[in-house]
């Protein structure tokens, strides 16, 4: 077997990871890169490897830095399935609907900017997502897929969004005769957190690939953070402004039930109505619904994608916003470097925003609390007592945090080998 890592190596978006196992290849997740404008570009448009060639593709999640790119690989001659849970199916087309309509709309505002270039080109178009889309096949948790020949893949409960999972691939090795696992946690979820149920424990594995966005930090309590929640609406409110909150805002939870934890399934049941529907909670669907939001002088909260401040209506909410100090701005999701998100997180006095900057007047807090993402010491208490018999890759953090967890491996002897693999590097195992 062979891993090429052409993604999310000390990095945190574009997850992307190929593997050659018995001559098939398989690629796991193929995810848009975010920030560092030109760079990401590149990464997004071009392919390090041949998509004709590939037998499969298997996506951990729906979050755009995961599957934003699947439709470059149909452009380039992929015609094999798109292996995912149910939940993640359903996610990933509105995902990618919505990345393609983003995609159309700044390539027309950069041509009304300068009618007189050559213009740019979408990334990809509704057409291609629906191509994408008719590959996909279905694959329930804890159910073993022979997918290949003499590959065979079971998703575990990532507990990280709906329908996330960790990919367990099973396969031989021929000249051994023995049956070897690698397992790649995608993002990993933290454990009592409300609606979704926790990472699945996994036994034994020979490889583990593991994420470590927060590989060098620890959340605050999740127990406080309702009422801290409570402060900063309450103080936003009596100041008269708004709370901004740019989240990975995701919906369709009505329809997969299956992914609840059991705490969530009786709320639901009790209730027998959707408890995310509750009474001050209104959707604005319509462009002209959002820019009434922003022409109001009325308190309120407002949650909008995306999540990094890269793309979609929350840019406006910020344009509108961001300068005034009565306002907040509420960081409630990882912000990766070199994105908006990042630098306003990091305290920059100004935003560039269509083009313009903004000075930053709001109070701009990072609640970490919230965050779907294990933090260091929930990755140790989820890997207690796993045994990890050959290597540990960790990917999917920015250098030092994906260094700090290497680190912390290699001390406590998780693996006999443990690595941080860089952008294009490759392994032979
Ligand atoms: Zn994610």
């Amino acid at each position: 077997m062979k891993i090429t890592f052409t993604g999310a190596a000390r990095e945190v978006t574009g997850s992307r990871h190929l593997l050659e196992i018995n001559g098939q290849q398989i690629l796991l997740d193929c995810g848009m890169a975010q920030g560092h404008r030109a760079e990401a570009d590149a990464h997004n448009r071009n392919l390090p490897f041949d998509a004709s060639k590939l037998a499969a593709v298997i996506l951990s999640h729906a979050h755009i830095d995961h599957c934003g790119t699947l439709p470059v690989l149909v452009q380039n001659g992929f015609t094999g399935k798109i292996y995912a849970t149910p939940a993640t199916h359903d996610l990933t087309e509105y995902m990618l609907l919505d990345s393609a309509h983003i995609a159309q709309a700044d390539a027309d505002f950069w041509s009304k900017r300068h009618p007189n270039a050559e213009p740019i080109k979408p990334i990809y178009t509704q057409d291609d997502v629906s191509r994408t889309m008719s590959l996909f096949h279905d694959i329930e948790y804890d159910t073993p897929t022979d997918i290949l020949f003499d590959i065979r893949l079971t998703f575990y409960d990532a507990g990280h969004v709906l329908g996330s999972a960790m990919i367990d691939l099973e396969f031989s090795e021929p000249s051994k005769d023995e049956t070897r696992r690698f397992v790649f946690t995608g993002d990993l979820g933290r454990p009592g957190m409300p609606i979704l149920r926790d990472p699945a424990k996994i036994e034994e594995t020979d490889f583990l690939m593991i994420e470590s966005t927060y590989g060098d930090r620890l959340h605050d309590h999740y127990d406080l953070v309702g009422e801290q929640l409570a402060d900063i609406i309450k103080r936003t409110a009596a100041r008269g402004g708004k709370v901004v909150i740019p989240s990975f805002a995701l919906d369709v939870f009505e329809k997969h039930f299956e992914c609840f934890d059991e705490e969530m399934k009786l709320i639901w049941l009790a209730n027998k109505e959707n408890p995310f529907g509750f009474g001050k909670l209104r959707y604005a669907k319509t462009v002209e619904e959002s820019m009434a939001i922003d022409s109001s002088s009325m308190p309120s909260v407002v949650i909008s994608a995306s999540g990094m401040c890269e793309s979609g209506r929350i840019l406006h909410h910020l344009k509108a916003t961001i300068s005034h100090p009565k306002n907040t701005l509420l960081f409630v999701g990882y912000q990766a470097e070199g994105t908006l998100g990042g630098r306003l997180r990091d305290g920059a006095r100004e935003a560039k925003i269509f083009g313009e900057m903004y000075p930053v007047k709001a109070e701009v807090i990072p609640l970490d609390a919230f965050s779907a993402h294990a933090d260091y010491q929930e990755i140790e208490n989820w890997m207690h007592g796993m045994k990890i018999k050959d290597s540990i890759f960790v990917v999917h953090g920015e250098e030092k945090s994906e260094l700090a967890l290497m680190n912390r491996f290699t001390e406590e002897k998780k693996a006999p080998h443990v690595f941080a693999p860089k952008e294009g590097e490759s392994f032979d195992i």
